[in-house]
């Protein structure tokens, strides 16, 4: 589906009466027989409902063969904007475990807040949020409407950074092993495992990065804050934390003075969302575009089928847009 509804802050999102009523007249009897492969839980393995990509990717890689992992957010599909079906409500109520990001979808927020689901796995608990790119609003604007000032407005792309994504593993491993104790000893040698894949590219990251004739980026989706941090580079979004807002007529000629002033060689834009914003201001400034992929699902147009090699094909783009040494 393309059309994208836009939520203006204060409106709190909630689950349609409708969709509740459709839920209980369902039962849990007939579930077995839904096609959506959401609704496939319940099976003998351990049941985890992941909330998007890489909370399935989590699972999958600490769960291994223990696991049975679906995942809400269809690939393709713009996470942030995710309408959580009557089936996926019905799944989650199924499930031994749900695996989420709070603050990112707030759909799946609502639903797992309703949801009777035995373990709630919030991967924002496992590290630290911070906030980014408030000054121009957005989607952790939106997000404000959660009753969770705690982390309310904080920047919630926290996978995009590989020390904060293996935290977040380490947490997912330890609470696997107490849903699940018959299987922990698996779960903390594959959280091991990934946790020191996690440290690789951490380390490839810090080596490829090192020397750059600049340490500026420009992107459309302002995504890449705690790994611009982590990195010592500066992320300059277009038009904040929102994927597809338009940047103001100001905020392009304050772009265009950073480009020069920084030496800055390329617009970055994301598989999932139009490159529209992103080809406007290079053919505006003169700059080249390139992708650079937040890696929130993985489709035939990924650089990449997992997580990891979309890493590294960022870390390529990077380097080339940074002028790496
Ligand atoms: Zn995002």
């Amino acid at each position: 589906m393309n059309v994208r509804r836009r939520t203006g802050a204060g409106a709190r999102r909630l689950i349609p009466a409708a969709a509740l009523a459709a839920v209980t007249a369902l039962g849990a009897g007939t579930l077995t027989a839904c096609s959506d492969s959401a609704a496939a839980v319940n099976t003998a393995k351990f049941d985890v409902v992941a909330s998007f990509y890489p909370m399935q990717f989590l699972a999958e890689q600490i769960g291994g063969r223990h696991v049975h992992v679906t995942t809400l957010t269809s690939p393709g599909q713009e996470p942030h904007d995710l309408e959580i079906s009557p089936q996926q409500i019905a799944a989650l109520e199924e499930a031994d475990a749900v695996l989420y990001l709070k603050n990112l979808q707030p759909s799946v927020d609502d639903a797992v807040a309703q949801s009777p689901v035995r373990t709630r796995i919030e991967a924002g608990s496992f590290t630290t949020l911070e906030h980014h790119g408030t000054e121009v609003g957005g989607h952790a604007a939106a997000h404000d409407t959660h009753e969770d000032e705690e982390s309310a407005g904080k920047d919630p792309h926290i996978w995009l950074d590989p020390e904060r994504y293996a935290q977040v593993a380490e947490g997912v491993g330890r609470a696997f092993e107490k849903a699940d104790p018959a299987h922990a000893a698996d779960y903390r040698k594959n959280t091991a495992k990934l946790v020191g894949k996690l440290d690789a590219l951490d380390s490839a990251f810090r080596q490829g990065l090192a020397r750059t004739r600049t340490k500026v980026f420009i992107t459309t989706h302002a995504a890449f804050g705690y790994l611009a941090e982590r990195y010592g580079l500066t992320e300059e979004a277009v038009s904040g934390l929102d994927p597809e807002s338009e940047p103001s007529a100001a905020r392009v000629r304050d772009l265009e003075r950073t480009a020069e002033a920084d030496g800055v060689s390329t617009v970055f834009y994301e598989t999932l969302v139009s490159d529209r914003t992103a080809r406007t201001l290079a053919h505006d400034t003169g700059l080249r575009t390139d992708v650079l992929d937040p890696i929130e699902g993985i489709t035939g147009e990924s650089r990449g089928r997992d997580y990891f090699a979309v890493q590294q094909a960022n870390l390529k783009a990077l380097r080339k847009a940074l002028g790496a040494k």
